[in-house]
């Protein structure tokens, strides 16, 4: 069994996003972050995103909101960063308050500053195989498995859970005739009957998983040598942060693993950051 390591692959793809950005001897990219209200996990994400910017030389700008602030107010200070020239980049971080619609805010980023990939324009030119902006927890997987060269044209892949942020996207990219794509994919779901969902993941060369419940992948639903992607991120009584799939027992079958933490948490993140220098490359015209 071999770990598909996301620190590691994230840190050389910092890295290079650094040099790059040291090399152009021009004003360096500029994300902005906003985050509403003090959800703990939030906090975490946006500490980590900030850490990370830092280490890539992309300047960074915290906006923080009570979480009383109306979708109104919200919506204008996104309209402000839109137009506002030097911001390269923009996320909101989620989840949003009840009584703010979380579309209503992503569809007010500027696609030309989402980063996140979020934005319709930017997931239906993904979805159509054209040059965008993609999703970064999915451009992240890629982006690992593109590391480890692990090839995925003619694979059976399964995608379980079908979020618009994981799911829905990664299933979309790896079916795509992109460069880690070409896959024969299979999208399940919660309503993905028990059964055909265990048939599917006994063949599968590449299974994802991204549903947000611990052990929900066990070792008798896979086969041997398969090589599997655990998104999610499922937080302990004693503060131990797991995945999604029973590692004890699954890596024994597996080619390659993703651990948790350490895995796709690191990639996101890193999806994010080579989002970022894309926009500030297509805005000062560097070839990308
Ligand atoms: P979600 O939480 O919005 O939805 C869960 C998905 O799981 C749904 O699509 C649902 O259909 C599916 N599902 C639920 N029960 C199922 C069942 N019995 N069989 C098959 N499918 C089932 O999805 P999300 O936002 O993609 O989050 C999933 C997990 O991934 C969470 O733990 C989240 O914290 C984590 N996550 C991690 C990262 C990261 O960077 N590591 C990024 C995003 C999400």
């Amino acid at each position: 069994m071999n770990i598909l390591d996301g620190k590691k692959a994230s840190k050389h793809l910092i890295n290079q996003i650094k040099s790059e950005v040291t090399e152009s001897k021009i004003i360096p990219p500029k994300m902005g972050i906003i985050l509403v209200g003090n959800n703990p996990a939030s906090e975490t994400y946006v500490k980590a995103k900030i850490k990370a910017c830092k280490e890539s030389g992309i300047l960074e700008e915290l906006i923080r909101f009570e979480d009383t602030i109306t979708e109104e107010e919200l919506i204008s200070k996104i309209q402000e960063i839109n137009n506002d020239e030097s911001f390269n980049g923009l996320i909101v971080q989620i989840p949003l308050p009840k009584h703010i619609t979380a579309n209503n805010i992503i569809n007010t980023i500027s696609p030309d500053k989402d980063i996140d990939g979020f934005h319709p324009y930017n997931f239906g030119k993904m979805a159509l195989g054209q040059k965008s902006f993609r999703p970064a927890t999915a451009y992240g997987i890629c982006k690992l498995l593109q590391f480890y060269q692990i090839e995925t044209k003619g694979k059976h892949c399964v995608v379980i859970g079908r979020s618009n942020i994981v799911g829905k996207p990664i299933s979309i990219m790896l079916g795509n005739d992109f460069t880690i794509g070409n896959a024969t994919v299979t999208l399940t779901h919660i309503e993905t009957p028990r059964e055909l969902l265990i048939k599917q993941t006994q063949m599968a060369d590449i299974i994802i998983v991204a549903v947000g419940i611990k052990d929900f992948l066990t070792s008798d639903m896979v086969k041997d040598g398969v090589i599997i992607i655990d998104v999610g991120i499922n937080k302990l009584e004693n503060g131990k942060i797991v995945g999604d799939v029973d590692y004890e027992n699954v890596s024994k079958k597996c080619s390659w693993i993703t651990p948790v933490p350490g895995g796709v948490g690191p990639m996101t993140i890193s999806g994010l950051m080579i989002n970022t220098l894309i926009s500030w490359k297509i805005k000062n015209n560097l070839p990308i």
